[in-house]
């Protein structure tokens, strides 16, 4: 596999910068001739993405991109990482889309050695979230996506500088990522709730935007950023850890609340 530099007619830059690779470009091309005409049904049915998974932390706005991907693909697991510090709504949540969507999902945990090893006490993420996230979310993610060739994520543009040039088709490692919502807007994902009655997270109306752990994330109020409410306890972090930024590096303590 040759790197090329991206030939991507559009503001859809690749991620590295020059990532487009010639599987990459093939399928963009093919499936992503403009931004007007994105064919995302036969994305997901390209032969080089037979092996694909969805991975979801079935939050605020998952329900959209379950629903929409699962619509055109039903088969698809859906891979949900168990940290062991959900909020209990998160769970029941996770369990009421399962049943409505008859979604095909995939429970991911935690080394249990591991966890006795190094967060014997379970209190890691006040004073360790980076290897609290490294040892609940990303590398229990690592192994099991070994098993695919692609995954899918739900993450977008509009959630803030680390993902401001986030393309639909990047590479993550060996692997293929799409992002179907990187373009979306807020009112897009609220549009799409409505026009398919999709339930919403029981924690939503409690002035939670942006959910992940309960020890680590808050309430935001309204005007302030959506993922300002995410690692209280650590102002200079953004994410946990199960993506790669720009640099092709795991993106885990950027942070940038303007
Ligand atoms: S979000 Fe918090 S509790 Fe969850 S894995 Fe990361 S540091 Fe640990």
């Amino acid at each position: 596999m040759t790197d090329r530099p991206s030939t991507t007619p559009f503001d859809m830059p690749s991620w590295p910068t020059g990532g487009l690779d010639e599987e990459l470009t093939r399928l963009q091309e093919t499936f992503i001739p403009s931004l007007k005409d994105i064919d995302l049904r036969g994305l997901l049915h390209d032969p080089a993405l037979d092996n694909l998974c969805i991975v979801s932390s079935f939050g605020t706005e998952s329900a959209a991109l379950l629903h929409l991907v699962t619509r055109l693909r039903p088969e698809t697991p859906v891979l949900f990482l168990d940290t062991g510090k959900h909020f209990e709504e998160t769970l029941t949540y996770r369990d009421t889309l399962a049943k409505q969507l008859d979604l095909n999902v995939v429970v991911l945990r935690p080394e249990p050695q591991m966890l006795d090893e190094s967060d014997p006490s379970g209190t890691l993420h006040a004073h360790d979230p980076n290897s609290c996230c490294m040892i609940r979310k990303t590398l229990p993610l690592q192994d099991a996506i070994q098993s695919y060739d692609a995954w899918v994520s739900g993450r977008k543009r509009f959630q803030g500088a680390t993902r401001s040039v986030l393309p639909l088709l990047e590479r993550d490692g060996e692997k293929i990522k799409i992002n179907p919502l990187a373009l979306w807007g807020p009112e897009d994902i609220e549009a799409y709730f409505v026009a398919h009655a999709l339930p919403r997270h029981p924690l939503q109306s409690k002035g939670f935007q942006s959910i992940g752990c309960a020890p680590c994330t808050r309430a935001v109020s309204a005007g302030e950023d959506p993922r300002a409410g995410r690692w209280p306890q650590m102002p200079d972090k953004t994410e946990c850890g199960i993506h790669l930024g720009p640099d092709g590096k795991f993106v885990r303590q950027t942070r940038s609340r303007e």
